[in-house]
């Protein structure tokens, strides 16, 4: 039941990579195999950001070790990483 939307989940209306960042870790494209995956420099890139539900995508970049994956909900707001 992992993939299921839980209610209290925030609504991510857009995903970010930041490639300078992403250390090809991998973490993010463990945890959600349908919305992150590795290019050929081994970066980690949007492959359909409605691939898995948004609370696996909040794990996935909270997983991120340098916080490279950055989520915006639905007004622009930004949801992770935190500040
Ligand atoms: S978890 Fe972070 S560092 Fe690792 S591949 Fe994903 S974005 Fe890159």
């Amino acid at each position: 039941m992992a993939d299921e939307q839980k209610k209290d989940a925030p609504k991510i209306s857009k995903i970010e990579v930041d490639r300078d960042a992403c250390i090809s870790v991998a973490s993010c494209v463990d945890i959600a195999p349908e919305v992150f995956e590795l290019d050929d420099e081994g970066k980690a890139v949007i492959k359909n950001p409605k691939g898995n539900p948004d609370n696996t995508i909040l794990e996935a970049a909270q997983s991120c070790p340098v916080n490279a994956v950055i989520l915006y909900d639905e007004n622009g707001k930004k949801i992770w990483p935190e500040e």
